[in-house]
């Protein structure tokens, strides 16, 4: 079969390589779709994965069972999710495998098949499309989904979204569904159009003028929610300076450094903080209903490619000239 290979410095290429044997408890699925997603970027403009790649956003039809499957059956159409818990815990029993303790993350789904656990896969509904499921199913529209919960106060109008990027995009999406009032913003113009695209009321280029601007946007105030999705100095240190006294910033971005100070971020002003990462099995069925009552979800979608051309896809991602893009196996 083919699969991609991350080799490093921001090159990939795609090589033949052995179907995997699904484990007890696994199934093998011949992949429909897999989803490019930012968090992949570290490790593509990095070290790359010898032998393999970071993809962990995928859908497709279950080939294969594993010993001691029952819940799935051949010919099914699935989602998965990369994030698999022991499925012996509480918080498994609850669909919320982020939480497990011993929670693994599975990858290498830029590929015609892949293996994993049968309490990962979610059941397509026969009528979503594998687009639209590649992003529900995902960690595309999951974060966005599981962001939108957590700020689930009727007093919440205005929310800043730092960063548009696939995540970015995907709140800007969401919150503009759920009624609320979005600005969007980012330093790429292709990705500024698309927020407009998507449901930005506003869209704003990030310069020493942005502060400004959402001031002016706000009455002064700040906006009621800011979600950084950069996770970079510059986009965190914003996202505090955006958000109006006692407002919450919601971290999705990704950032190892320390850059936070209590006093001065959270204490003064009294502000709240929400972290998010990925989203719980169990929310799933909850995004298949938002897909139902209209979320548009394949409007992310800019750009499709064979997985043959999935170096020129990676290369065209990093440099922030797409919304969404889909690999076809
Ligand atoms: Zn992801
Ligand atoms: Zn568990």
């Amino acid at each position: 079969m083919k699969l991609l290979e991350m080799t490093g410095d921001a090159t990939s290429r795609v090589i033949e390589a052995d179907p995997p044997q699904p484990s007890p408890g696994e199934v093998l699925i011949e992949t429909a779709r897999s989803a490019i997603c930012g968090s992949e970027m570290k490790t593509y403009r990095g070290k790359g994965m010898a032998g393999g790649n970071t993809g962990h956003e995928a859908v497709g039809t279950v080939v294969e069972l594993g010993k001691s499957v029952t819940e799935l059956s051949h010919g099914q159409r699935v989602g998965v999710s990369a994030v698999v818990g022991c499925g012996d815990c509480v918080e498994c029993d609850r669909g919320q495998y982020t939480w497990c303790k011993s929670a693994r993350s599975r990858s290498q789904m830029h590929a015609e098949q892949f293996a994993i656990h049968a309490r990962a896969c979610s059941p397509l509904p026969d009528d979503l499309p594998w687009d639209e499921a590649a992003l529900l199913t995902g960690d595309g529209m999951g974060v966005p989904w599981h962001t939108a919960k957590k700020i689930d106060r009727a007093d919440i109008e205005t929310i800043v979204v730092m960063g548009l990027g696939p995540i970015g995009l995907g709140n800007v999406l969401m919150q503009a569904h759920l009624g609320r009032r979005v600005i969007g913003v980012d330093i790429i113009d292709y990705r500024v159009d698309v927020a407009r695209r998507l449901g930005a009321d506003v869209t704003l280029k990030a310069d020493e003028a942005l502060i400004e601007r959402i001031m002016d946007l706000t009455g002064g105030e700040g906006a009621d929610v800011v979600i950084d999705c950069a996770g970079q100095r510059g986009s965190v240190e914003n996202s505090f300076l955006a958000v109006r006294r006692g407002g919450i910033v919601v971290f999705n971005g990704e950032s190892m450094e320390e850059m936070l100070a209590p006093s001065r971020d959270f204490n003064r002003r009294e502000i709240w903080a929400v972290g998010c990462w990925y989203y719980f099995m169990s929310e799933v069925p909850e995004m298949f209903a938002l897909w139902r009552e209209g979320l548009d979800v394949a409007r992310m979608i800019t750009h499709q490619f064979p997985l043959a051309a999935a170096p020129e896809a990676f290369a065209l991602f990093d440099k922030g000239q797409t919304g969404k893009v889909l690999l076809r196996p």
